[in-house]
């Protein structure tokens, strides 16, 4: 059923290398916006740090280039860990190992087993920062996007159609932090003032699945 062949869409190391290509262009594009975002709710910090490490980690990956999806994923998810500073270091660290971890040694897997990865990704995400469903936090994307993507290939959507549902949900996530209260991390601090406002790691969130979506549908031309 899950075969790499019968998803669309083979999940290898070039494949997530291409992604990592993709993201961090486009956070480095957007580390303006994210950092304009972080500046009401938070510290001004969350562009530079993404910025900062997904450079690193695609540094990384070029000089020694995993061949598998899972090596590269843990590669990346340790380079965040160890160059960005703030919260969102550690946080997205987890989610790329854990999914990378999961992959274990396969040099290529299904969109099925690829959104198996990033379930247990988030669920690490989760578990680390504490934060649930509207809390004003990443998982705010992350989460939408998870379930998008599971009711697209459940429904039989290719690779590149299911990803794009991911990335539409998780983009339509970040915009439904706006009204919401934060109640974890920095923004928390503020309160009441957090509501009206975007969270900036939501918004990173979609980005980085967006750049998978991207990746897909380049494959599947
Ligand atoms: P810091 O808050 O340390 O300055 P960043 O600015 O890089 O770190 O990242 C802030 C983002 O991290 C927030 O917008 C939010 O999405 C995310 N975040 C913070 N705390 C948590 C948490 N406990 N669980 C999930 N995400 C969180
Ligand atoms: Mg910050």
């Amino acid at each position: 059923m899950n075969s790499p062949a019968e998803s669309g869409l083979p999940v290898d190391a070039a494949f997530l290398r291409r992604w990592l290509g993709a993201a961090t262009e486009a956070v480095d594009r957007e580390a303006a916006h994210l950092t304009e975002l972080d500046s009401p709710i938070g510290d001004a910090d969350h562009g530079g740090n993404m910025r900062r490490g997904f450079l690193a980690a695609r540094t990384a990956v070029e000089q020694e280039p995993p061949d598998t999806p899972g090596g590269v994923l843990v590669l990346v998810g340790r380079t965040l860990i160890s160059t960005v500073g703030g919260a969102s270091g550690p946080l997205y660290g987890t989610l790329l190992r854990r999914a990378g971890k999961e992959l274990g040694d396969e040099r290529a897997v299904s969109a099925a087993r690829l959104r198996d990865a990033l379930r247990a990704g988030v669920d690490g995400v989760a578990q680390l920062g504490g934060a649930l469903p509207g809390d004003k936090t990443m998982l705010d994307a992350l989460l939408p996007a998870l379930d998008a993507l599971t009711g697209a290939l459940d429904a039989g959507g290719s690779a590149a159609e299911a990803l794009a549902a991911a990335a539409a949900a998780a983009g339509e996530g970040a915009t439904a932090t706006i009204p919401l209260r934060a109640r974890k991390g920095r923004a928390s601090y503020l309160g009441e003032r957090s509501v009206g406002h975007q969270d900036p790691g939501a918004t990173s969130a979609a980005l980085l699945v967006t750049a998978l979506a991207d990746t897909a549908r380049e494959n599947a031309v």
